[in-house]
């Protein structure tokens, strides 16, 4: 049996980001007669998007206002999270494992999500995650090694055999046949099939997840991606995510801590 292609770490991409259309927002600062120095805000344009929204609600705008840290701080610590709301960035995971992205899609509210399709694309070649407490482990990652080829061996036999029988030879369409076949044969793959996910969402939802997932009571393979993930958004938005307190856990992972929790 093929050794299988095995996974140990995940990969975070960062895809999208915003802009703020400037020429748009002097537009409004000038029609309703407002002067606004928001230039040393421009390296974080996600942050002044916040800001901007939470100033319109009072109309806040003008001279001799608070710094944008100062107000983001007030943002977090009075809990007025939905002008968060507004950030929003994209990023794509692969190395990930169907248990994590199971678990990643239960986060609903202002999240999105495309992932790879079992039914589509052909499994005969997928990778699996090694599940992080098995590291280090070798004589169990040997052993796990020849489950995963068998169970990815069990899925190529039954795609074949599925391919010939009448009634999906009688079916003209080759995608739809070919569909029909794997989303039978993907029940032999196992929850450590790796996958691709891109996950969208604002500052709000972000936090939500990296609060209960970079986490000591959370999965550690979800912990281990949502901790690169929180790295990635504290240099994005310093004053939005930088509240967060990495401290190490035994198992090499990270838990965040904050006063700010559930904004
Ligand atoms: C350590 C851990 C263990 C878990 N174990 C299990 C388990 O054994 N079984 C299981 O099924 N799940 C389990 N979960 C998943 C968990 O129950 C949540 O589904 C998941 O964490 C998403 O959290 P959320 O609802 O806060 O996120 P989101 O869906 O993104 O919601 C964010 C927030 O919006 C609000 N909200 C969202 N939807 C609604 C709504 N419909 N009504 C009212 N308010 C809403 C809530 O305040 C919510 O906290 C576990 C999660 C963790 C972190």
């Amino acid at each position: 049996m093929e050794r299988p292609l095995v996974v140990r770490e995940p990969e975070v991409y960062l895809i999208s980001r915003q802009v703020v259309v400037q020429e748009e927002l002097e537009r409004f600062l000038q029609r309703e007669g407002f002067s606004w120095d928001y230039r040393d805000r421009q390296p974080w344009p996600p942050e002044l998007i916040v800001e901007s929204a939470g100033r319109l609600c009072y109309l806040s705008f003008g001279a001799g206002r608070s710094s944008l840290s100062e107000y983001v701080r007030n943002i977090l610590e009075s809990r007025h999270g939905s002008v968060l709301e507004h950030a929003v960035w994209g990023f794509i995971f692969t190395g990930v494992s169907r248990s994590l992205t199971h678990e990643l899609v239960r986060h609903r509210a202002g999240m999105a999500y495309s992932q790879l399709s079992q039914r589509f694309v052909d499994e005969g070649r997928a990778k699996f995650v090694l599940p992080p407490a098995l590291q280090g482990h070798p004589e169990e990652e040997q052993r796990w090694e020849r489950e995963v080829a068998e169970d990815l061996a069990n899925y190529v036999a039954r795609v074949e055999r599925m391919m010939a029988w009448p009634e999906f030879q009688a079916i003209k369409n080759r995608t739809e046949r070919r569909k029909m076949v794997r989303e039978a044969a993907r029940a032999n793959l196992p929850n450590a099939t790796e996958t691709m996910i891109f996950a969208t969402g604002n500052a709000r939802a972000w936090r939500n997840i990296i609060e209960l997932r970079v986490s000591g009571h959370a999965e550690a393979e979800i912990r281990r991606l949502q901790y690169k993930v929180a790295q990635v958004l504290v240099r994005e938005a310093p004053h939005i995510f930088g509240d967060y307190q990495f401290t190490p856990l035994p198992d090499g992972t990270y838990e965040a801590h904050t006063e700010n929790v559930k904004v």
